[in-house]
């Protein structure tokens, strides 16, 4: 059973029944995706920067050189808004007007902040390892305490947050569904290609391509 929007401004109001405001829903597209948008304003002027993420419990993770204009707007505590989508198709009605997109988004809205303790910054660098590709931690060199102070994190709490779901064929107006073009759904799905070894700096160990990467694919 859904629950309702967090705040009045999670409320979907565009085709509401679409709207959805339970975790569950909401944690799987983000523990599915691993791109988010942030959106916030810097010098008066609204802004929307592409960036990972990684989601633990009721926070989401951000990380990036401390010189991102984007970190160090939000790390003062700028409201911010990030989204994640992922598309499952492309939904082709019989008239233009009708043509749409399957998908399953996520929007959040609050203010982040910084994570300085070193070790859940660590943690935070697992997470965002593993969540983009699960079994990498353990197979990496971890980061230094250098590269630690090198690198930003920030915590976003999901206690704000919608998402909003397509699923389905086409809608068309009654009298178009005589007309001759096709119509439908092509699903669009996310698979990783052949893996490519990187060869520089004659590389010690197998040339043998770990499993985490062979069989990769999103949950
Ligand atoms: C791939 C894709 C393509 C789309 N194409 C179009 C398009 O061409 N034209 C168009 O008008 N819309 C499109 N949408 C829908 C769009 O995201 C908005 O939901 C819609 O435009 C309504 O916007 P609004 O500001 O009126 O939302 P409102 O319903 O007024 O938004 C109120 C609140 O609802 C929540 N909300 C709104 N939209 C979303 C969302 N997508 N995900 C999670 N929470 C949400 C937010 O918390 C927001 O603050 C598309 C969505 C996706 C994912």
């Amino acid at each position: 059973m859904s629950e309702g929007p967090a705040s009045p401004r999670t409320e979907v109001k565009r085709l509401p029944a679409r709207g959805r405001y339970d975790r569950e829903t909401i944690d799987a597209i983000l523990d599915e995706a691993f791109v988010c948008h942030v959106g916030f304003v810097i010098d008066g002027r609204p802004r929307v920067i592409p960036t990972t993420y990684a989601r633990a419990g009721d926070t989401l993770y951000v990380h990036g050189s401390p010189a991102s204009a984007m970190l160090r707007s939000l790390k003062r505590g700028v409201d911010c808004c990030v989204t994640v989508t992922l598309i499952d198709g492309l939904v082709l009605a019989r008239s233009a007007f009708h043509h749409s997109v399957n998908y399953r988004c996520v929007v959040v809205y609050g203010t982040a902040t910084e994570v300085r303790d070193p070790e859940q910054k660590m943690e935070a660098m697992r997470l965002l390892v593993e969540h983009i590709v699960p079994g990498r931690w353990d197979d990496t060199r971890w980061p230094t305490a250098k590269e630690l102070t090198a690198t930003t994190v920030l915590a976003l709490d999901l206690n704000e947050a919608s998402a909003k779901v397509r699923t389905g064929h086409p809608v068309d107006d009654d009298e178009d569904y005589a007309l001759p073009h096709w119509a439908g759904i092509l699903p669009l799905v996310t698979t990783a290609g052949e893996p490519e070894r990187d060869t520089t700096g004659s590389p010690a160990g197998e040339p043998v391509v770990p499993d985490y990467v062979r069989r990769y694919r999103r949950p």
